[in-house]
């Protein structure tokens, strides 16, 4: 569903993507695990196509910069960007129309009512708390139902109902067979939502294991984190030989 080959992305000296292969295999919930500054989000910005790289992307064979490409990929990016002019329902009528969705308005209430914005429909985005508008980030986010979902620390800023309500819908969304890359530097936010997990670190993939190889070591993740990014008891049983191809 997605490859990534020879990623790298540099801002000026700084490396923040290291040639970089990847692949996560259509209807797999994939984790992209490191540390602040690993360089998950340049890794997701490149994929949705925002930024410019060195390397080959691709999703279902499409160039992802392609407009075919971006009508099956969705975006939640880290920091909410919202419009102060667009009250709640405003944005996601934009969405809605971007998209050309059809018959959206029950997907649209089903989504605020799950993430408890009912009854901020007619708040503007800058009378929002922080709180409140990564929840409006992941509606918009949700809200065209994309086969492809990108989230950057989509639990960050969430109150404990609006993370039970997003990992109800990532349970769901993997149920149907949508593929998901969802990045976080809290591994136990991410328990049990996951079939595969890549571990950056200063730019590299370091390691990607599979839930079965993982549970078959008899290993937490969080064990398994440490030992890749912190070089302890290094095992290469759960090791990919070249520690970098996911898929
Ligand atoms: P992560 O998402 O894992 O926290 P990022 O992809 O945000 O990591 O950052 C990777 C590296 O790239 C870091 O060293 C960060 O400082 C740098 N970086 C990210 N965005 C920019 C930018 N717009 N300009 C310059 N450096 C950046």
């Amino acid at each position: 569903m997605l490859t990534v080959s020879h990623l790298t992305k540099k801002y000026g000296r700084n490396v923040a993507c290291r040639d970089i292969s990847l692949e996560i295999p259509e209807g797999e919930a994939a984790i992209l695990l490191g540390p602040n500054g690993a360089g998950k989000s340049t890794l997701m910005k490149s994929v949705i196509g925002l930024l410019k790289y060195e390397g080959q992307i691709t999703v279902r064979g499409l160039n992802n910069k392609s407009s075919e490409a971006k009508r099956i990929v969705g975006y939640i990016p880290e920091l909410p960007a919202l419009y102060p002019n667009l009250t709640v329902s405003e944005h996601m009528e934009f969405i809605a129309r971007a998209y050309k969705l059809a018959n959206y308005a029950d997907r649209v209430s089903d989504l605020l009512d799950a993430f408890e914005l009912t009854d901020k429909k007619k708040k503007f985005g800058d009378e929002l708390s922080k709180g409140m508008q990564q929840k409006l980030n992941i509606c918009l986010g949700l809200l065209p139902d994309p086969d492809l979902v990108l989230m950057d620390e989509p639990m960050v800023g969430l109150d404990p109902h609006a993370i039970k309500e997003l990992k109800r819908e990532i349970d769901e969304m993997r149920n149907r067979g949508k593929t998901l890359l969802i990045s976080t530097h809290i591994i136990d936010s991410v328990d049990m939502l996951w079939d595969r997990t890549i571990i950056m670190q200063s730019g590299s993939v370091m390691a990607c294991v599979e839930r079965s190889e993982l549970e078959k070591s008899g290993k937490s993740l969080e064990d398994y984190f440490f030992e890749v990014t912190e070089n302890r008891n290094a095992d290469a049983s759960t090791r990919p030989a070249d520690g970098a191809t996911a898929g």
